[in-house]
């Protein structure tokens, strides 16, 4: 199954997951802030199996040398860029918890999203130190 990254418009995470090429485009809540305001990000879905580099030779390997250098290239640019417009907003309005909008603009996380993600957190650190289990 390809991997895929899912953007969540709330906080700003891009989440990755393993998934039938069927189901690429189905809800996705965003593990970090349970978020549902995500959508798939374009990319190129992991590269696995007979793309394998191992078995790739000559110009073959070339081409996937080539491929995985340009995608990791443009990723890493894009993720320069937007960590510099995060910081301008934290900056601006002097707030940490910072997420991106639909309309890819940035702007501070509402309170409840933060209280949500705090319970959910603390929740969590609780379940682990006693062992118990979250029931939902
Ligand atoms: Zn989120």
């Amino acid at each position: 199954m390809p991997h895929y990254d899912y953007q969540c418009y709330d906080c700003g995470v891009l989440s990755e997951k393993r998934r039938n090429i069927a189901q690429a485009d189905d809800p996705f809540k965003c593990p970090e802030c349970g978020s549902e305001n995500t959508k798939r990000a374009i990319a190129a879905p992991a590269v696995q199996g007979s793309l394998d580099p191992q078995n790739l030779k000559g110009s073959g390997k070339a081409d996937f040398d080539r491929i995985v250098g340009r995608d990791a290239e443009r990723r890493w640019e894009h993720i320069n860029g937007e960590a510099a417009k995060k910081d301008a907003v934290r900056k601006e309005t002097g707030q940490q918890a910072i997420g991106r909008k639909s309309d890819g603009s940035y702007a501070p996380v509402p309170q409840e999203r933060l209280k949500y993600r705090d319970a959910a957190y603390k929740e969590f650190d609780h379940a682990r130190k006693t062992g118990t289990k979250i029931e939902h």
